[in-house]
C-alpha cells in the first residue's frame, strides 16, 4: 500500500511574508502524525525562511527546479546541492511549464533527474501530454517517450526514490480535470510501463500522482482510482484553508 502523497506547487507566487504566513498555517493545522506525505513547494527566494518554519513538522519541502550541472557559470540557475541545503527533500522535475515555456526537453529532464538523486534529493517527475497530442491518440506515445527518455541510465533504486506525477498538459491550471478513468488509464499505462522495465515490485512501490485543477471537490474521486496515489496541486494550493482540504480529503 502506497502512503499517499499531497504536494502544493505554488509556482512563481508568493513573497517571503507570504509564504511564510501560509507554512506556519499548515503546519499549526498537520501536527499529528499524518497517514500521508504533505510536500510544498515555494518559490526558490522563500526555501530557507520555510523550511525553518516546518522544523519539527511532518510537512516536506520541494523545489520547483534544479539546474543539471554542479556549480559553476550558470548565471540565475540553482544546482540540486543548493537546493538541499536551502532545507529541501523533494525537487520537481520536468513540469510542463518548463518543459514549454523554457524549452526543456527530455534530455535536460533526465539530466535534472540524474543530478537531483546524486545529492540525496527525490524527485518528482512530471510528465504528460498537450491537447492537441490527446485528440491525436497519440497519449500513450508521448508518455512513453517522455518515459523512456527522461528515465534513461537510470537504476531500480533511483525509481525507489523517485515520485512520478502525470499531469495532462490541457488540465493544468484551466480548470478542466482529466475524469477519474481518464487519468487512471495513463497512471496504468506508466505503471505498467515501469514494471516491464524494472519489474513489478519497483512498479508496484511507485507514488504516480496526479495533477491537473486539482480542487477540494474532485480529489476524493480522483484518489478512489488504485494507481492514482495523490496529488500535485497548483492553484488550489495557494490558499492554506483549500490545501489543507485537498490533503484531508476522504
Ligand atoms: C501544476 O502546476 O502542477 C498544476 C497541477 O496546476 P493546477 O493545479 O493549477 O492545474
Amino acid at each position: 500500500m502506497i502512503r499517499p502523497v499531497i504536494a502544493g506547487n505554488w509556482k512563481m507566487n508568493k513573497t517571503i511574508a507570504e509564504a511564510l504566513d501560509v507554512a506556519s498555517r499548515l503546519r499549526d493545522d498537520l501536527r499529528a502524525p499524518l497517514d500521508r506525505e504533505v510536500i510544498i513547494a515555494p518559490p526558490f527566494t522563500a526555501l530557507r525562511s520555510v523550511a525553518e518554519v516546518l522544523r519539527g513538522s511532518p510537512l516536506r519541502l520541494a523545489a520547483q527546479n534544479l539546474h543539471e550541472a554542479e556549480k559553476g557559470a550558470y548565471t540565475g540557475e540553482v544546482s540540486g546541492e543548493m537546493v538541499r541545503d536551502a532545507g529541501c527533500q523533494y525537487v520537481i522535475v520536468g513540469h510542463s511549464e518548463r518543459r514549454t515555456l523554457f524549452g526543456e526537453g527530455n534530455d535536460t529532464v533526465n539530466r535534472k533527474l540524474r543530478a537531483a538523486l546524486a545529492v540525496g534529493l527525490k524527485p518528482i517527475f512530471c510528465l504528460g501530454e498537450t491537447l492537441q497530442e490527446r485528440e491525436e491518440e497519440r497519449t500513450k506515445a508521448v508518455i512513453e517517450r517522455q518515459l523512456k527518455e527522461g528515465l534513461n541510465n537510470l537504476t531500480v533504486g533511483d525509481i525507489g526514490r523517485s515520485l512520478f506525477a502525470y499531469e495532462p498538459v490541457w488540465a493544468i491550471g484551466t480548470g478542466k480535470t482529466a475524469s477519474p478513468q481518464q487519468a487512471e488509464e495513463v497512471h496504468r499505462f506508466i505503471r505498467e510501463w515501469v514494471a516491464g522495465r524494472y519489474g513489478r515490485e519497483s512498479a508496484e512501490g511507485l507514488a504516480i500522482l496526479y495533477g491537473g485543477s486539482i480542487t477540494p471537490a474532485n480529489i476524493a474521486e480522483l484518489m478512489l482510482q488504485p494507481d492514482i496515489n495523490g496529488a500535485l496541486v497548483g492553484g488550489a494550493s495557494l490558499d492554506p484553508a483549500s490545501f489543507l482540504q485537498i490533503v484531508r480529503y476522504k
